[in-house]
């Protein structure tokens, strides 16, 4: 099975083949078809190295080149900021043919505030934050909430475990409620029923 049958976009193409990636994993065979063809919210029991960051990013990718526009369009909240970096490598891979096309910003980074705002002050395409560097760039008005369709919880039980679950709520709160969610965790527990409830409507539940 190759990624040809997606019928993704070329530039996406190429890099998934620069990149090596001969065949899809099993969550990415999966999900990208119910993501992107069916534009269902995703609840997957995924662990590192199953290929889960880019079963998400794919599909988004591919929405946003598909439909291009400016401005904030995706958040991706992660437990920590070493899968912060984790999740842009994989990024700066799969957008390395659309970078003028789509561009990210990493606010989970240990850097002051007055950089974050900077690294926003361009709105980038996508938006790589911890529930709390999320909540903060929100609050400061610095992120367009409004404007954002593609919602990632990246190890969601470690979002919960870690305490995050008030900064979450605020998340609840503000974004769009029509946006598309995944829900990627290594358990799929009563843990993460609530972000499951705030963040998802009517998810296909994937137990790979
Ligand atoms: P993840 O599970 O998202 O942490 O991914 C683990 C590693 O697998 C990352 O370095 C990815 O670049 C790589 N990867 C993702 N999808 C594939 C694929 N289909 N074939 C080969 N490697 C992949």
């Amino acid at each position: 099975m190759s990624f040809a049958k997606f019928e993704l976009d070329n530039r996406i193409e190429q890099a998934i083949a620069q990149l090596g990636y001969t065949e899809p994993t099993p969550i990415q065979e999966t999900s990208i078809p119910l993501a992107l063809k069916e534009k269902k919210d995703i609840v997957a029991k995924a662990r590192t190295g199953s290929g889960k960051t880019a079963a998400y990013l794919i599909p988004i990718l591919q929405n946003m080149l598909t439909t291009a526009r400016p401005g904030n369009r995706c958040l991706i909240v992660v437990p920590s900021r070493e899968l912060a970096d984790q999740v842009v490598r994989v990024l700066s891979g799969l957008t390395m043919f659309c970078s003028r096309q789509i561009s990210y910003a990493n606010v989970a980074q240990q850097v002051a505030d007055k950089v974050k705002a900077t690294l926003l002050a361009d709105s980038p395409s996508i938006i790589v934050a911890t529930p709390s560097s999320a909540r903060a760039q929100i609050e400061a008005g610095h992120i367009d909430t409004e404007g954002i369709e593609f919602v990632v919880f990246d190890e969601a039980d470690l979002l919960v475990s870690y305490g995050y679950e008030e900064d979450l709520e605020v998340l609840k709160n503000r974004l769009p409620e029509h946006a598309q969610s995944w829900l990627m965790s290594a358990t799929l527990g009563d843990d993460v029923e609530n972000l499951k409830k705030w963040f998802c409507r009517m998810p296909v539940t994937l137990k790979l």
